[in-house]
């Protein structure tokens, strides 16, 4: 048995909810068309002016991107006065942006309450992908994640999930200009959306939820469902409802091919294991070949690279359209792993591959920004409040 550390499974959702302000204004960022329309009623907007109102303001906010109500030129001068008055469009703050020499950029963001989280985005040839986080840290505790060793959790509001998409069309400048109409999403620098920054989407579905549905409105930011990628550890219950409610597509990190060896990377394997993840999986609906579910797995020199590793894995894999993206560890400081080696690794996806199954090896972006998968720790770590501290914040202590 290679050497490995042992990970303790926590428990499932212990979050610290969000402090809301009280009477302060509220944030359409990151409301639903519905909530949206409720907040403009219980403002003083008339019930049969709302619904228009919703799509007028929608198309300023997430097609436009404008921040100003101001500006907002097709609403009468009173009724902007009154957005105003009792609204805002608040995105998180970004704090610190770096660019790697890849070009890759990673922005860390501050949230309410003071706590980070990070977004990167990664231009490639034929697309751009911005990996986005659902929660500060994860409850999770994945042994060769660097997100996994960060106690402190919160979930993101689906203001702090959607703004992270706004601030990063703010930075790459890419709202359209009055006029124009929205750029095929094939062609714009952020065309793709991967959920896999810090935090398991899982454990915060119906933010996550809410914030994709924003992100995928035909009158705004527009993107397809099929441009969308939620990557989970395994939250069986959850991957059905995934399917339902958001429907975009799923990767999940895989990462083993016993029990025994994903109990220890992947700890929520002992709560749902490998055979219950793929019967979830064989029931994904709208699986067919052009959507395919990624299985990503990350090569560990020792751990889980073996050639036997690789036969297993195809055994599994068999009857479910996959893909397997295989990712070279990514190694932070103290991880308890080494990178497979490079034959190690092109041996492995040959296998695969001789198998019918599509095994790209990621290359690793950003390392130099330490902005790889699995590399994300904010700093909110670096300079950790005390847990007692963290619970008076959010209006808990006593
Ligand atoms: N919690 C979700 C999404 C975030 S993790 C999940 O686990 O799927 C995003 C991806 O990065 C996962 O596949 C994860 O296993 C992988 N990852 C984590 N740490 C890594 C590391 N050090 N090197 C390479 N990939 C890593
Ligand atoms: Fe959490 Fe995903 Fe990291 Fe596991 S790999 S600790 S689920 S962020």
């Amino acid at each position: 048995m290679p050497l490995m550390t042992t990970a303790p499974i926590t428990q499932d959702v212990h979050t610290i909810p969000r402090k809301l302000p009280e009477g302060g204004k509220i944030n359409i960022i990151g409301l639903t068309r519905d909530q949206l329309r409720a907040a403009l009623i219980a403002a003083g907007c008339p019930e049969k002016q709302a619904k228009m109102r919703v799509g007028q303001i929608w198309q300023w906010v997430y097609f436009f991107g404008l921040r100003d109500f101001a500006e907002m030129t097709n609403l009468s001068k009173d009724f902007r006065a009154l957005l105003a008055e009792k609204f805002e469009l608040v995105l998180p703050e970004v704090v610190t942006r770096q660019i790697s020499e890849d070009g890759t950029r990673k922005y860390l963001v501050r949230i309410q309450g003071g706590h980070e989280v990070e977004v990167v985005y990664i231009p490639e040839t034929d697309r751009g992908t911005l990996c986005i986080s659902s929660q500060v840290g994860c409850t999770l505790t994945c042994s060769f994640c660097h997100t996994g060793t960060q106690k402190l959790v919160r979930n993101l509001t689906p203001a702090e999930i959607v703004g992270q998409v706004m601030l990063a069309r703010d930075d790459l400048d890419e709202w359209p200009v009055k006029g124009a109409s929205n750029a095929d999403p094939a062609a714009r620098l952020v065309s793709n959306i991967v959920l896999m920054g810090m935090g398991e989407p899982l454990y915060n579905f119906e933010n996550v939820r809410d914030a994709m549905h924003i992100v995928m409105d035909g009158e705004g930011i527009a993107l397809g469902r099929r441009r969308i990628t939620l990557s989970t550890s395994g939250v069986v219950p959850e991957i059905a409802r995934t399917a339902r409610e958001i429907g975009c597509l799923l990767a999940v990190s895989f990462h083993a091919t016993t029990d025994e060896v994903r109990d220890v990377l992947v700890p929520i394997n002992k709560k749902w294991n490998i055979a219950t993840l793929l019967d979830a999986l064989r029931d994904y609906p709208g699986l067919s070949n052009s959507e395919r579910i990624t299985f990503e797995y990350v090569m560990l020199d020792g751990v889980n690279d073996s050639k036997e590793d690789a036969y297993r894995l195809i055994e599994l894999l068999r009857g479910i359209p996959a893909k397997v993206n295989l990712i070279p560890f990514n190694e932070w400081p103290g991880a308890p792993y080494k990178r497979s080696s490079g034959n190690r690794i092109h041996a492995f996806a040959d296998i695969i591959n001789a198998a019918g199954y599509a095994s790209p090896i990621r290359k690793p972006r950003g390392e130099d920004i330490m902005a790889a998968c699995g590399q994300l720790k904010s700093a909110t770590e670096r300079a950790r409040k005390s847990r007692k501290e963290i619970e008076a914040e959010a209006g808990l202590g006593g």
